[in-house]
């Protein structure tokens, strides 16, 4: 297994008109298990392929190991890939599609191949499917054969590229867990990309959220939800989605004011925030940045409150979504016990601890 370092990389494709990857640094320790999580088209997968050397980078450098591997071609890196399609061969039987890659990749002998693969495929619960051709296989099947497939080269990095996509939620589900046991078990070094925020927070030591080709954020998932550095972090992590409100910032010396659009509310942050963030708000336009479950709904009157009424109430078993008219899009996520109707006015409040405020021009979070 292997460290890995990603210095300043950068790929153009169709000479320069497109900047898919834009200035990447990345340090991945050994036997880490990295997440890298955006939008579509945001550069996960050309960072993987530039990984794997099937991508050239226009600039920058990779580094494996102690081994400087950017003008390494793919064959030569020892590193596996695993897609959301399952590129198996499907004119080779389960056992000839482990064993080529080996086969390829290492000058191991014919029996202790067949001893590798028949371990691999036992770890994997594929031990009876040996003999079959991928389209006799479901689509969980599969999946547990390319990762087989990956695993039993032993390499020193593996690299995955929204590989459950193709499963239902329920498969998707229980193949995350199972990814994540071996990745323990065999201390493996990984770099897995996914579109889905859920999936990265769940799965990564570490996550990173790109966006247009840019690094925006990395860190522990917990630091990366508490601590959004940006409006884009903090709406693309969470689900529902972080609710914003564009508010005006005013101090007076003791507290911060948040004043709502028109004077729709006002919310006070304490004087602990005054002398720590002035330098910070330099800016015209800010937005109020709140979660769905940081929001609750109080009976009281008390200071710091917001009154707003519900649209639409959206049952989700447990919990229901209350959406309120405080924005286009503003949810509370409150307990499904508490009756609540569309029209209903309802009281608000939150933790200033729980409060993100964002300069609406650059994006940054400046609390
Ligand atoms: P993601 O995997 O995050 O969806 P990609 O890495 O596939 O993103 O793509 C990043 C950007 O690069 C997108 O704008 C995409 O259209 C562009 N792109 C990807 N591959 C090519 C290519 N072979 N030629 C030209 N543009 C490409
Ligand atoms: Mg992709």
């Amino acid at each position: 297994m292997a460290r890995v370092t990603v210095e300043s990389l950068r790929k153009e494709y169709d000479t320069g008109s497109v900047v898919a990857v834009d200035g990447l640094d990345l340090e991945i320790e050994d036997g880490e298990f990295v997440t890298v999580v955006g939008p579509s088209g945001c550069g996960k997968t050309t960072t993987l392929r530039m990984l794997s050397g099937l991508e050239q980078s226009t600039s920058g450098r990779i580094r494996i190991g102690e081994e400087d591997v950017t003008d390494v071609h793919a064959k030569n890196r020892d590193i596996a890939m695993v897609f959301q399609n399952y590129a198996l061969y499907p004119h080779k039987t389960v056992f000839e599609n482990m064993e080529f890659g080996l086969r390829m990749s290492t000058d191991l002998s014919e029996t202790e191949r067949e001893r590798r693969v028949v371990e691999t495929a036992e770890m994997m619960g594929i031990e009876d499917l040996l003999e079959d051709k991928p389209d006799e296989l479901s689509g969980g099947q599969k999946q547990r054969v390319a990762l087989g497939r990956a695993i039993v080269r032993e390499p020193d990095l593996f690299l995955f590229d929204e590989p459950l996509s193709n499963l239902d939620a329920k498969l998707r589900t229980s193949m995350r867990a199972e990814i994540q046991r071996l990745q323990r078990e065999l201390g493996i070094t990984a770099v897995y990309v996914t579109h889905d925020q859920h999936e990265a927070m769940t799965m990564g030591d570490r996550i990173v959220i790109l966006d247009g080709g840019e690094l925006q954020q990395q860190g522990k998932p917990t630091e990366v939800y508490e601590n959004p550095v940006n409006e884009f972090v903090g709406g693309f992590i969470g689900s529902p989605s972080m609710n914003f409100v564009d508010v005006a910032v005013e101090s007076d010396g003791d507290r911060l004011r948040l004043a709502g659009p028109d004077g729709g509310f006002e919310f006070d942050l304490s004087a602990a925030y005054v002398g720590r963030h002035e330098d910070a708000l330099d800016s015209s336009r800010y937005t109020l940045g709140i979660r769905p479950e940081n929001v609750s709904i109080t009976d009281k009157g008390a200071a710091n409150s917001i009154t707003a009424t519900i649209d639409v109430v959206e049952p989700v078993g447990s919990d229901n979504f209350l959406h309120l008219d405080l924005s286009d899009e503003f949810i509370a996520r409150v307990d499904s016990d508490v009756d609540f109707d569309p029209g209903d006015r309802v009281t608000l409040t939150f933790d200033e601890a729980d409060v993100h405020l964002f300069d609406s021009e650059t994006g940054r979070n400046v609390l």
